[in-house]
């Protein structure tokens, strides 16, 4: 979501900022801005749409200075338009911010800056810091921007800079990220390490609540009490291959595509097969408690969410650990109340999604140990979590998550391994879970070799409006998760149902022009998930059935048939989910829809 780059240093700023908004695209975002300082004025330019808009208004527009901030917005408060694009400036236009996040006091504060005489530009709640930081300057930038701190709630990331400060600009987060970039062309701060990769990998993370004034050849931290903040550098492991097509005409295809290689990457030295039990170094430091938990709970949203819902069949098949799964987003408005000796693991791609990080805050809150399974390194989750597991998949560019959600499956069974060989699973059964899992790249690839058999499936389907999913037990949520990658990149409606639950309601919407797609593995669901079809075509539904190789009773019944190798029972969602992605990315790419950044999401949602 939205993105944040600023620089400092002895490069003309300008191209710097906005190839660096570039690469920050694939967060999602509807309008963009920059404010460039030459030492003596402040010189900026805003622009609805894509980059190449903004890029297109500053093409032979003067705009020297090695300093400046830059912003790709996703509107919270006023709609996407220029005057609400960042960055804001307060009345003088003496400061320019670029914000992430939400101010949530903001309305209070507007009526009271209203009252003393000030007007506003735009409809935003970021504006509010421009003319609280400009009233509370006093020579020094850090000061005023303290002192702003303190009078707003919500969440921020902010970059500001002052006209009467011209070698300086001033960070500070509370809720969403920002990383310092230290390279020799000066210093960078972005809110995500692909804005600078090009130029550094060593990086400083700010944490909530601090602030940073930032030089051509110096930084300094310093908390919101004003207490000065000694961080070492680390360095980031991104390679810049991974932020690129290659070849592929979407990063989403592209994602799709690696998915052998993220789950052999998820699995690659953590697994130990004469034992029959994974080995996980990143939740040692609480491995006393958590081999005696017998009570968890697995937060996310969205995708990661679903990937929860699998999860919490395979805890209740392979350990005696009660599991339950709550949506982050509601999770930390319940009555929370945990049996002793409770893990809650939060589950996020970017570990910066701002639902799950509240609720794993109510959740220590409420006495529980936390863990995380994250892919980026080093962000908030995984630094305000006890221990946790890495996704090791890479930067995921698309912003629908493919590649992800089976990194997060795969990791998910590792732990439930791992808790399970100490409880009561036998060491045949480990050893038979290992062999299935390191099997599975391999059973990966020859679901997407039939990628074009899924291509002209959706050809034919494509122009239907209304889709249904559907699945039992472990691939229940997988029915959810294909409705949902179908909406959110070819805009179709769809919706996923546990396949029971069709005849109490979903099933009046069945017609000739509503697909189903029906996930139905061998499994020890088969027999009711046949019945299901039947009542789908009873009813003269086309159904599209994902079954298991060689199921020639069901390719008897079904309109079409997309196959998958047979595996462990609690293994088939890491492929029946591969068809639905790769019909959910062709029914767009046939709907020409844009298919890397949808319409209206982000793909790290760092607001509430
Ligand atoms: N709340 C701010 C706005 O709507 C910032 C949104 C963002 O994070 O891009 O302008």
């Amino acid at each position: 979501m939205c993105g944040i780059v600023c620089y400092v240093g002895n490069k003309d700023a300008k191209p710097i900022l906005l190839e660096g908004l570039k690469r920050l695209e694939y967060r999602g975002y509807d309008s963009a801005g920059l404010a460039v300082q030459d030492g003596e004025k402040i010189r900026w330019s805003r622009a609805v749409g894509k980059i190449v808009e903004l890029e297109s208004k500053l093409n032979g527009v003067e705009m020297k200075g090695t300093i400046g901030i830059a912003h790709t917005r996703w509107a919270t408060h006023g709609e996407p338009s220029e005057e609400n694009a960042h960055p804001q400036r307060d009345r003088d236009e003496n400061v320019f911010v670029i914000h992430n996040g939400i101010i949530e006091n903001y309305h209070t504060l507007r009526k009271k800056l209203e009252r003393e005489g000030i007007s506003f530009r735009s409809e935003t709640d970021t504006e509010v810091l421009a003319h609280l930081i400009a009233l509370n300057f006093t020579g020094d930038l850090s000061d005023a921007v303290r002192k702003t701190m303190s009078q707003v709630e919500g969440t921020f990331g902010i970059g500001v800079i002052h006209r009467f400060t011209p070698g300086e600009i001033v960070v500070a987060r509370r809720g969403s990220p920002l990383i310092i970039g230290v390279s020799d062309e000066g210093h960078f701060v972005a809110s995500d390490v692909a804005a600078m990769a090009r130029y550094t990998n060593k990086v400083v993370h700010l944490e909530d609540n601090e602030l940073a004034s930032v030089t051509v050849d110096d930084f300094s931290i310093s908390t919101a009490q004003a207490k000065h903040i000694v961080r070492s550098t680390e360095t980031v492991e991104w390679r810049a291959q991974d932020a690129e097509l290659n070849g592929f005409p979407h990063f989403m295809l592209k994602e799709i595509y690696e998915q052998p290689m993220t789950v052999k990457n998820a699995i690659r030295g953590r697994l130990e097969p004469g034992e029959g039990v994974p080995k996980l170094g990143g939740i040692m430091p609480v491995w006393d408690k958590l081999k005696e938990c017998r009570h968890m709970v697995l937060v996310a949203c969205g995708t990661s969410h679903y990937a929860a819902c699998v999860g919490k069949y395979i805890f209740e098949k392979l350990t005696e650990i009660d599991t339950e799964v709550g949506l982050a987003s509601e999770f930390r408005y319940r009555k929370l109340n945990f049996p002793p000796n409770t893990f809650v693991i939060a589950i996020s791609q970017s570990g910066e999604t701002a639902d799950t990080l509240a609720a794993i805050r109510e959740a220590k809150r409420k006495g529980a140990s936390l863990l995380g399974i994250v892919n980026v390194v080093g962000s908030s989750i995984s630094r305000e979590t006890d221990a946790g597991i890495y996704n090791h998949a890479g930067p995921e560019i698309g912003v629908a998550s493919t590649k992800n959600f089976t990194s997060q499956l795969t990791i998910l069974t590792l732990l439930a391994l791992l808790l399970g060989r100490h409880q009561s699973l036998s060491l045949t059964e480990g050893i038979q879970a290992i062999r299935a899992l390191e099997s599975l790249p391999d059973l990966m690839q020859r679901v997407l070799s039939q990628a074009n058999h899924i291509e002209a499936i959706s050809e034919k389907y494509y122009r239907c409006r209304n889709w249904l999913f559907l699945g039992r037990k472990y691939n229940y949520p997988i029915a959810m998760e294909g409705a949902l990658k179908l909406k959110e990149v070819s805009y179709i409606h769809a919706e996923g149902y546990a396949a029971g639950e069709m005849k109490h309601g979903p099933i009046a919407l069945i017609n000739p022009e509503m697909p189903t797609v029906a996930i139905i593995p061998k499994d020890e669901m088969y027999e009711k998930m046949t019945s299901n079809i039947h009542e789908v075509k009873s009813r003269k539904g086309p159904v599209i059935a994902i079954a298991t190789e060689g199921d020639d009773r069901i390719r008897d019944v079904v309109d079409d048939l997309i196959e998958v190798p047979a595996t462990l029972d609690f293994l088939n969602p890491l492929l029946t989910v591969i068809p639905c992605q790769l019909l959910a990315y062709y029914c767009a790419k046939f709907l020409d829809r844009d298919i890397d950044k949808p319409r209206n999401l982000a793909k790290s949602v760092t607001v509430e």
